[in-house]
């Protein structure tokens, strides 16, 4: 192993090459081009094969890494695959979108002063390639269990759980209200990130694998949640969190200030050839108009680097905050910066102007104070002058909040807590509803596709395990 692996002391890190900036601006597709076998092994080579793999202990789904490098690194690439497969359900998707800085890569511990393994390029590459060799099938039951378990939305955590519990042998429905699915994956996240394609194959693999898709159909709307429950003896709410946080600056309720999902849903929608009356008006396009993005995550990243997509005149970011505290992955930020996005750290709206259309945004700087209980640092209002930005489109990407699912779904016995977010068993993954569990971010609050991943799985498992109680003790009762 010696020869083969630890070889970060002579190889440098490379991650996979990014298009040049003037043609990734143009287009929509995505900016990493893939590794290919040569180039895979030998940075998967450099992994000095840790005893106490951190890198492992930092991935959410406890990825067995340092396992599928070594297997990478020898060209045994079906192996490596097989394994990376064997805890995460969409490995390519989380090589694509995971921020690895804060995650596995982060956290890689080869000797200080070389860089991380590229553990997200690499088993990206390995799950691509599956798919191009035709070793991704579908996982088949191996025998049916004649029991059907409902699933509401189609987000990661409901794919995920899907998936486990088809594998399983229950009969799956998972019900959305969109008309694909893939929640966030689908409509939120652009296509730079993460093209359509890649969801679309696996919408046909959990298809082929006999799970049942019910789309345009909103729950709590359409369909009753008691009435899933008497359909399924065990339902799961996947529902994620949409309720967008909103601003409260004089004039933030002016023409050509939208959110940021509608803004992002647009173009989306566009990119897959719908009819999207919004985008063909205008309203929702960037296109040769200033812009000015408020919000500092991975949802503000995603609007700035669409809007000079879209052939805006200029794109602003304004964040209350400094570059250091921001929450988004600091790998987007530079990749937005060298697509020409300008940042304004520690930068606040203050008002909004313009005759029946925003014109301009009036903002206060800030400056930070005191770490607080978190040990992030607090803001406060700067003693400097407010200055004022010119901007025909203002994008609000503050973040969001759960609905009310309680009243939503007419189940005021599903608890939340103060945040709204839905309580569970934090093993079962049930909700106060008997038969009635949740997971992903209706659970956590705005979090991350791999943690969505994680928690489809143990809510799966929590389901399967309540399911065969309910089964054993109906068959003492029967004696
Ligand atoms: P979702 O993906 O939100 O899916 C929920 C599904 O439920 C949706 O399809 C919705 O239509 C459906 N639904 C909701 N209510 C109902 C109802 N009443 N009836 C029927 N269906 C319903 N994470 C990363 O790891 N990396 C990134 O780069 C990243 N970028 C992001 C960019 C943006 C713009 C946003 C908004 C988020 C991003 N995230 C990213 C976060 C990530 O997308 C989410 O954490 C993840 O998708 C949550 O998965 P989920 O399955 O819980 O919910
Ligand atoms: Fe890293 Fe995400 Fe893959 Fe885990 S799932 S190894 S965190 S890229
Ligand atoms: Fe390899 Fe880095 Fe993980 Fe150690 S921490 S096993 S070097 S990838």
């Amino acid at each position: 192993m010696a020869d083969r692996m630890l070889q970060f002391v002579r190889l440098p890190q490379q991650q996979p090459e990014k298009r040049a900036v003037a043609e990734r601006r143009a287009d929509f597709d995505e900016i990493y081009r893939r590794f290919d076998t040569q180039e895979a092994s030998r940075q998967a080579s450099r992994c000095s094969q840790c005893g106490v793999p951190f890198c492992a202990v930092h991935c959410p789904l406890g990825n067995d890494i340092p396992d599928w490098l070594k297997l990478a690194a020898e060209g045994r690439i079906e192996e490596a695959y097989e394994i990376s497969a064997a805890t995460n359900n969409f490995p390519e998707i989380c090589g694509r979108i995971c921020p690895q800085d804060r995650l596995c890569e982060g956290n890689c511990v080869i000797e200080k002063g070389y860089e991380a393994v590229t553990i997200g390029a690499v088993e990206r590459f390995l799950t691509d390639t599956a798919f191009e060799k035709g070793w991704v099938r579908s996982r088949k039951p191996v025998q049916e269990r004649g029991l059907s378990i409902g699933i509401v939305g189609a987000g990661p955590a409901g794919l995920a759980a899907a998936e486990e519990l088809r594998a399983l042998g229950y009969v799956v429905d998972v019900y959305d209200r969109h008309d694909r699915i893939g929640g966030l994956l689908m409509y939120g996240i652009p296509n730079f990130k993460l093209e359509k394609d890649i969801v679309l194959r696996r919408a046909e693999l959990l298809a082929g694998q006999g799970v049942r898709f019910h789309l345009g159909v909103e729950v709590g709307r359409d369909l009753p949640l008691a009435e899933l429950r008497r359909r399924h003896p065990a339902v799961l709410i996947a529902t994620g969190v949409y309720r967008a946080r909103d601003l409260a600056a004089p004039g933030s309720v002016l023409p050509g200030i939208v959110p940021a999902l509608d803004y992002l849903i647009a173009s989306n929608r566009k990119g897959l050839g719908d009819d999207v009356p919004d985008f063909d008006s205008g309203t929702l396009d960037a296109r040769d108009k200033r812009v000015v993005v408020i919000g500092g995550g991975d949802t503000a990243m995603d609007c700035v680097r669409t809007a000079v997509r879209q052939g805006a005149k200029s794109v602003q970011c304004l964040y209350r905050r400094d570059r250091a505290n921001m929450p988004g992955s600091m790998r987007e930020v530079k990749n937005a910066e060298e697509e020409g996005v300008e940042f304004l750290w520690l930068s606040v709206p203050k008002a909004f102007a313009g005759a029946g259309h925003v014109e301009s945004v009036q903002s206060s700087r800030m400056r930070l104070g005191l770490p607080d209980a978190s040990g992030r640092q607090s803001v406060e209002k700067a003693a400097s002058p407010s200055f004022r930005l010119n901007a025909e489109l203002v994008i609000k990407a503050l973040g969001f909040d759960p609905e009310d699912l309680p009243r939503e779904f007419a189940e005021p016995d599903l608890a939340v807590t103060r945040w709204g977010t839905l309580k569970t068993h934090h093993r079962s993954f049930m909700t106060s509803v008997p038969g009635v569990f949740a997971a992903g971010d209706i659970v956590r609050g705005a979090s991350l596709v791999v943690w969505a991943i994680r928690d489809g799985r143990d809510a799966a498992a929590g389901i399967h395990a309540y399911l065969e109680q309910e089964t054993a003790s109906l068959a003492v009762a029967a004696e």
